[in-house]
């Protein structure tokens, strides 16, 4: 029983918000709460400052900013982010760690759109 959500997958180029929220169902991949356009942010597994990308797998749904809602959950709790693969470790493939959502349970993120469930 996989759902999977496929999409062309992008060569090149930065990757727009927009399908990020479209994979996503415009919910929150932590609480599961639909977001507005206001109370969501775009976040990155592997944090640009460490080698992070705008890459599909590294890009995930979170209500809130930087400092509130999931998102600010995420900054604040670095551990338990890392332990449900909301952050991945510096080195590490984020289409490799799998993500504990919501809205789908754990899932692998993939660099061509696709969700998989991790077994
Ligand atoms: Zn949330």
């Amino acid at each position: 029983m996989h759902t999977v959500i496929s999409r062309q997958p992008r060569q090149r180029g930065p990757v727009p918000r927009r399908d990020v929220i479209e994979r996503d169902a415009g919910r929150c991949q932590r609480c599961g709460a639909v977001v507005l356009s206001a109370a969501r942010s775009v976040h990155h597994r592997l944090a640009r400052s460490r080698g992070g990308r705008d890459n599909p797998a590294n890009l995930i749904l979170l209500c809130g900013t930087g400092t509130a809602g999931c998102h600010g959950w995420v900054h604040a709790h670095p551990r338990q982010a890392r332990a449900t693969g909301l952050t991945v470790m510096t080195g590490r493939d984020p289409a490799l760690v799998p993500v504990l959502t919501g809205p789908r349970g754990e899932v692998l993120l993939g660099d061509d759109w696709t969700v998989t469930p991790a077994l």
